[in-house]
Order: C-alpha cells, then sequence, then structure tokens
C-alpha cells in the first residue's frame, strides 16, 4: 500500500512543504504521497490519529495541540511542548520536535559561530521556543530575547533559566546572531523584525521565508551580513521528519533544498 503522509494546519495552502516532500520521494524512487489538509482544532484529534495515514507534520496553530494528543513523545517533544512530527507505530500515536535540530542545522549553514557569544531571539512564541533551546544546545554565553508582548519574553526566558533573559528598547551590546522567529515578513508591508542599523550583529537568521528572501534578508545582505531566510530550516526539519518515517533511507536535502528554491522562486506556493 502506498505510504500517505499529511500536513496538519490551517491555514496550509500556502504551504511549499509538500514540493520538498514529493522531490524526496522522486529521488528515492518511493510511491508515497504527502498533502496538505487544512483542519480546525475541533477535528485535530480525528485527523492526527486517522490510520490511513502513516504520518505527517503539524503547523500553526496546532503543535501544542499535537503534544498533547501523543502518546510517545520524544524529549525533544517535552522541552518545548511542541510536536511538528509525528507517525503510527503498533496503533500508537507517537511524535518529536525536528523544529530545534532543523533550526540548528539551518544555523550551521549560516557559518557565523555562536558558541560562547551572545545572540539575539526576537519573537516569543512557539517558533521562538525551538530555536532558543537549539541556541542554548548550541553553547551561547546569553540570549536576549525580544517580543512585541514582553511578558511573553519574560515566561520563555525564565524557561530557559539565567542564560536569558528578556529584552526591550534599543539593542546594546553586539551580537553573533540575530533571530526572526515572529510573523513579522509573512506580508509585504510588515515592519522589519529590528532595524539593521539599531543593532549590532554579524549575522541574522529569519525563519520566515518568501520568494527571494525576506525584505529583512535581503536588508542584511544589502548592509554585508551573512543572511538566510527560513527555507533552509524548512528544508531541515522536513528531512529530519522523512528520516523518523523511513529510518533506512538517507534524506535527499540537495533535491529538497532545490525543490523549495523552485516552489518560492518561481512563484509555485
Ligand atoms: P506563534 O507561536 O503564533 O508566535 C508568533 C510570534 O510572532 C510571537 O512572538 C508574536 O508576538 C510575534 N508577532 C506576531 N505578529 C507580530 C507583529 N505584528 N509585530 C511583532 N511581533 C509579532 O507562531 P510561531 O509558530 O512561533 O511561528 C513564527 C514564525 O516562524 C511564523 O512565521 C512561521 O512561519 C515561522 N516558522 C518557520 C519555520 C521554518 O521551518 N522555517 C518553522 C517554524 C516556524 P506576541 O507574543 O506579541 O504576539
Amino acid at each position: 500500500m502506498t505510504p500517505r503522509f499529511r500536513l496538519l494546519g490551517d491555514p496550509v495552502a500556502h504551504s511549499i512543504s509538500p514540493h520538498l516532500h514529493a522531490a524526496a520521494f522522486e529521488t528515492w524512487g518511493v510511491p508515497a504521497v504527502y498533502d496538505a489538509y487544512r483542519v480546525d482544532a475541533a477535528g485535530f484529534d480525528a485527523a492526527i490519529r486517522d490510520p490511513i495515514f502513516a504520518g505527517g507534520n503539524v503547523t500553526v496553530p496546532h503543535k501544542l495541540r499535537a503534544a498533547a494528543a501523543l502518546d510517545e513523545s520524544t524529549p525533544d517533544v517535552t522541552a518545548t511542548g511542541a510536536c511538528n512530527c509525528y507517525w503510527h507505530e503498533d496503533g500508537r500515536l507517537a511524535g518529536t520536535n525536528t523544529d530545534i535540530e532543523g533550526f540548528a542545522r539551518a544555523l550551521a549553514d549560516l557559518s557565523v559561530p555562536v558558541r560562547g557569544r551572545r545572540v539575539l531571539l526576537i519573537g516569543a512564541g512557539g517558533a521562538a521556543r525551538a530555536a532558543a533551546h537549539a541556541l542554548v544546545d548550541a553553547g551561547v554565553e546569553r540570549l536576549d530575547i525580544r517580543n512585541r508582548t514582553r511578558e511573553a519574553a519574560e515566561t520563555l526566558a525564565r524557561r530557559l533559566g539565567p542564560i536569558a533573559r528578556a529584552v526591550d528598547g534599543p539593542a546594546t551590546g553586539s551580537y553573533a546572531v540575530s533571530v526572526n522567529a515572529t510573523r513579522l515578513g509573512l506580508g509585504p508591508a510588515d515592519a522589519l523584525p529590528i532595524d539593521l542599523d539599531c543593532v549590532d550583529t554579524e549575522g541574522i537568521l529569519d525563519m520566515v521565508y518568501a520568494p527571494g528572501g525576506t525584505r529583512w534578508v535581503r536588508a542584511a545582505r544589502a548592509a554585508g551580513l551573512a543572511a538566510q531566510d527560513g527555507r533552509r530550516m524548512l528544508v531541515h526539519q522536513a528531512a529530519l521528519s522523512l528520516a523518523r518515517w523511513f529510518p533506512t533511507r538517507e534524506p535527499p536535502v540537495e533535491a529538497m533544498r532545490a525543490a523549495a528554491d523552485r516552489a518560492l522562486d518561481e512563484g509555485r506556493s
């Protein structure tokens, strides 16, 4: 039987994930299918437990709900309270969080060392939580968290301990990397997460992705900074999901990256 996988979220129509997985299945010559399914909170539990599907991914706004639905969780789910990748195992629902390692790999691709250095994290939602765990694991000296709602930044900083603190007002000091983990950049008229004249940073990593790179990424590159949008992280978290579903196969990361670029930059999103 053809294994079927799907992305559960609301909305999902904009997602390029089906293109990435189709490229992987084609490269492998495996007759599997992956599609995107829009589901609301009321239908979510039935959708994630549907045995027709071998597994799938979960996106906004259901990652916390998915974590709560699991029978088996990895430590990455426990650490973040969020699940973005699930599968069915002997009648049980298992899940993990591939955003943490996906972020860590995207950070490695940026080639700006963060160990022993300060990092600025903008945002305090689910994506910021995954990034924060990856950054602490990467050995940052300190994590400054800046968020529109300061209380959420304080809550995240408290979860992480003395290595992290909530900040607002003008940015002071210098950062190895500044990370956008907000939704800013999804809309073409959005403000920048932080004006690059207001922060001393060697590189930026934007978790949002857009054709040609987000406006923040384009501004950073124009200023001579190392900069990546969220497509690398998207590809890595997708590859890590595939590795869970097909443990004996090596995910074809390059083919998936090319599919992401095609889907975004040729407007097939
Ligand atoms: P979320 O839990 O809803 O959090 C949204 C964050 O954005 C919060 O910090 C929120 O601040 C902030 N925000 C929203 N609108 C804002 C505005 N107008 N001005 C300033 N801040 C604003 O969402 P999430 O799951 O963390 O996702 C955040 C982004 O990361 C999304 O764009 C998502 O697509 C992206 N993401 C990318 C990947 C990838 O693989 N590339 C993976 C995961 C997520 P408040 O607390 O003040 O509301």
